[in-house]
């Protein structure tokens, strides 16, 4: 069968760390243009622009955008008047509200849209959700941290209003507590430290309804953590490694501490909803952060620079 043609946008860390290797691995999609001001794929075509690869390249029928949240929604708007199919990086849009409009756009214009959250396709994230179908949760708690100069290195956008700070790693912590919890989680408080010199956070402690808190943490030396972990009726359920790994009662259970199956199963799931012309937007990671950032207390802390 003839494989889907896609369009990669904003080729920077993550198109090139994740999304190029995993089209390129994938019987489903064929890696058809770039758009792109400066970054480019070998052999592939490229454009500056997205209205002009729209114009020029109607066979394209599905675009990817790996562009930071900000800058995400004129393209996104783009790519859905010009009737194609849409797929998001995490977080889908830089306000819930952008989001609303992209879903209605996109079933007026009788395409999919899919909001992806590459956390969730962690090895060990569909069995945790089983297991604690099952089982009453008498507590949680995630921990989230991580060195932002190693992971995002110079991406000053992530501090900058819309970029979310500390919540851009914490939200895939989040998209993975919505879909393991067999009921619904709402944001009770917040604190939320922002540099002196910046306009996102670098570090928030969450609490949610259910007895779950949060804990995350930009400014991480040494080993990361991405845990999190459950006290149950019947014993403790982990997930480690950011989701990668299971844990029941502190014995290997699932998983295999990779995260290079991510991507390869999100355009897998594209794929899926291409043959459904069906979307997939689920917003309730994306209703936690607004929640913070709405609920949360703030302090000052000390400035940061890259
Ligand atoms: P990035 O490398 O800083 O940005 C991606 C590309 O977007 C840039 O190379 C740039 O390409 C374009 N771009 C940046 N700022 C722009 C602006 N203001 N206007 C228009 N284009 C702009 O970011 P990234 O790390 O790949 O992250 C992109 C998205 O992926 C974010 O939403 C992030 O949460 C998500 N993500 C990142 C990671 C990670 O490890 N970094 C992991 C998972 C998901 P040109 O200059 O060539 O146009």
């Amino acid at each position: 069968m003839a494989r889907n043609r896609v369009a990669l946008v904003g080729i920077g860390k993550i198109a090139l760390d994740q999304h190029v290797p995993a089209l390129a691995a994938s019987p489903d999609w064929e890696l058809a243009a770039t758009v792109s001001r400066h970054g480019s794929v070998e052999g592939i075509e490229g454009f500056a622009d997205i209205q002009t690869m729209l114009d020029k390249r109607p066979d394209i029928g599905t675009v990817s955008l790996c562009l930071p949240p900000v800058p995400r929604f004129h393209a996104a708007q783009a790519v859905l008047r010009a009737g194609r199919n849409l797929m998001l990086e995490k977080p889908p849009g830089a306000t819930l509200a952008e989001v609303h409009i992209l879903r209605d756009l996109a079933q007026a214009q009788g395409v999919s849209l899919y909001a992806t959250w590459h956390s969730r396709m962690a090895e060990g994230v569909e069995a945790a959700r089983r297991l604690l179908a099952d089982r009453v949760i008498h507590e949680g708690r995630i921990t989230w941290r991580e060195d932002v100069r190693k992971w995002h290195p110079g991406q000053d956008w992530i501090f900058e209003a819309g970029g979310m700070g500390v919540f851009d790693p914490g939200i895939n912590a989040l998209s993975i507590l919505t879909r393991i919890l067999p009921v619904p989680v709402h944001l009770t408080a917040a604190d939320l430290d922002f540099p002196a010199n910046r306009q996102a956070p670098i570090a928030a402690r969450l609490t949610f309804s259910g007895g779950i808190t949060a804990d995350f943490d930009f400014r991480q030396q040494g080993p990361q953590t991405w845990d999190m972990e459950f006290k149950t009726d019947q014993g403790i359920v982990a997930l480690r490694m950011g989701g990668n790994r299971l844990e029941i009662d502190g014995h290997k259970a699932g998983g295999d501490d990779s995260i290079m199956g991510e991507y390869p199963a999100l355009y897998a799931r594209m794929a899926e909803l291409l043959r459904d012309n069906a979307s997939d937007v689920d917003l309730s990671p994306m209703v936690l952060v607004a929640d913070a950032f709405t609920l949360g207390r703030r302090g000052i802390v000390e400035p940061f620079e890259f």
